[in-house]
């Protein structure tokens, strides 16, 4: 099966309040995007890539490929203003005879071989779509601005990652309507009424957001 990355590093990262887009920070010696780049270069479950990257930054990311040998590399795309435009600007360099597509998180530079094989092993015992999943350790409660509403039952509760596995035409169906406030892909197959599997996900796959997470991440490198 050939399985095609999505690396979505698009987003401008105003969060971390730095200059640079948070694809491009460091972390250690090295841009942020580098290290999900490596790993999903190095990982025997992808045959190839396609990194989507803000506007103007298309050449630091074809040099940095190049810088980390990552052979598997096939297109540098400008993202959109949102997350699922990025995909959907990555997702038109994948030929239609892919099979699998799988969207990352720029952001997320831990991205590991276990759970890739996690998100993708199911994919061959008939779902369509995969996500990493982790339970919640706080209580959480619905509110109205500072006023509490409810406890909501968190053994129900997931928060959802990235690495997320999709068979190519659910991802091309589900990327093919309107995506407005879509904070993942899987959101917008579980609208089209397709069943999304939940496996296990991975503490380390922390989304960068803030400066602290960037210091955390550093730490683990
Ligand atoms: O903003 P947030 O951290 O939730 O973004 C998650 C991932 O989506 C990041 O890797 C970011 O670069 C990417 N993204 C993108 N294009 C956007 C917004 C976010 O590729 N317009």
């Amino acid at each position: 099966m050939s399985v095609w990355a999505l690396l979505v590093a698009a987003g401008s990262g105003e969060r971390l309040g730095e200059e640079r887009p948070k694809a491009f920070v460091r972390l250690g010696e090295l841009p942020l995007l580098a290290e999900s780049l490596r790993r999903l270069d190095e990982s025997s479950w992808i045959d190839a890539i396609v990194v989507a990257v803000p506007a103007g930054w298309e050449e630091p990311a074809i040099l940095l490929a190049e810088e980390l040998s990552a052979s598997k590399v096939v297109a540098c795309v400008t993202g959109g203003a949102t997350r699922p435009e990025s995909v959907r600007a990555a997702l038109a360099e994948v030929p239609d005879d892919a099979l699998v597509v799988l969207v990352h998180d720029a952001a997320r530079p831990f991205v590991s071989e276990d759970v890739l094989e996690r998100v993708l092993a199911p994919l061959s015992e008939g779902w369509e779509a995969v996500v990493p999943g982790l339970p919640l350790a706080d209580t959480v409660k619905r509110v109205d601005g500072d006023r509490v509403l409810e406890t909501v039952d968190r053994a129900n509760l997931v928060a959802v990652q990235t690495p997320q596995a999709f068979l190519l035409p659910t991802l091309r169906a589900a990327h093919a309507g309107g995506a407005a406030g879509a904070t993942d892909c899987a959101s917008l197959v579980e609208a089209r009424g397709v069943s999304v599997k939940v496996v296990p996900g991975d503490a380390k796959l922390l989304k960068v957001t803030s400066a602290a997470d960037l210091e955390l991440v550093s730490a683990w490198l």
